[in-house]
């Protein structure tokens, strides 16, 4: 399954999560915007449905959901399925339960909220508001009848025990995808580089999957760099989607390259969401 992202608002974000470009306490120089015209998305959405994209995520910076971002996120949403068959992710952060109800009655499919790692952990990266209310948004965004995405990000300092809490807290969410990102360094950010071998993704991939059987485990941002010498050994452990073309900040590779390494792997791209 192949989904991409767009970056619908980017940017000046007030929370002080230390492994994010769009934080403003991290001066990171990144493009900021606070809505992308619903043209620019629409050809965006376009160009992720003929590169095969089975999903597309439509994400805001930002803490969370507020009545502007729900009626822009809804009014893209609307112009979308208006003319693509595409199924729709919203990523807005943390949300109630009225905003996500809103979200599904409009069109909605899936909700995209990242843990990120252990709830103790997430402590030492993020001081402006904590893991329970992420957690919260994920059980809610279920009940309120939205498929779950919901995955987090390796390479953050964190241990062996948190990624263990990480995927524990994972299998009470049940998400029907769960997003594997590889931290990114940036000179902004202090979060030191972390060396990421390939034999330890493809255990965490591999760790994730079998606490997970059910879930789509997908790969996101660091796969072009953890895996450029072997992208077989990702899907030989156990992924079953991927995120096509850029991230919010970083670039991603190309999608007409993801299709031919597909194409040589004999993948079968996915046409229809059984979520
Ligand atoms: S809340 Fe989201 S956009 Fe804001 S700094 Fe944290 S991860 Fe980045």
């Amino acid at each position: 399954m192949l989904c991409a992202i767009c970056n619908i608002s980017s940017g000046n974000c007030s929370e002080d999560c230390s492994f994010c470009t769009q934080s403003a306490y991290n001066d990171s120089k990144i493009e900021t915007f606070r809505k992308k015209p619903l043209e620019q998305i629409l050809k965006e959405a376009r160009m992720a449905k003929k590169n095969k994209a089975l999903g597309f995520c439509l994400v805001t910076s930002g803490k969370g959901m507020n009545d502007r971002k729900l009626d822009f996120v809804c009014e893209a949403t609307k112009m979308i399925k208006k003319e693509l068959d595409l199924m729709v992710i919203a990523c807005n952060g943390i949300a109630n339960f009225e905003q996500l109800k809103e979200l599904k009655k409009i069109g909605v499919d899936s909700y995209n909220h990242n843990i990120e790692t252990s709830r103790e952990f997430y402590n030492k990266i993020c001081s402006t508001h904590d893991w329970d209310e992420r957690f919260e948004t994920c059980q809610m965004a279920k009940e309120a009848g939205l498929m779950l995405c919901c995955g987090g990000i390796f390479g953050l300092g964190e241990s062996k025990e948190d990624r263990k809490e990480y995927i524990k807290a994972l299998q009470d969410l049940q998400p029907f995808s769960s997003p594997i990102n590889f931290f990114l360094p940036h000179e902004a950010l202090k979060i030191p580089a972390y060396d990421m071998s390939e034999n330890e993704a493809v255990n965490i991939i591999k760790n994730v999957k079998s606490a997970l059987p059910n879930t789509k485990v997908m790969i996101a941002a660091g796969r072009e760099q953890v895996f450029a010498k072997n992208p077989k050994a990702m899907f030989e452990a156990g992924v079953d989607a991927i995120v096509t073309g850029n991230y919010l900040t970083a670039k991603g590779d190309e999608p007409c390259k993801d299709l031919r390494l597909l194409d040589s792997l004999n993948l079968q791209v996915q046409s229809e969401c059984h979520g």
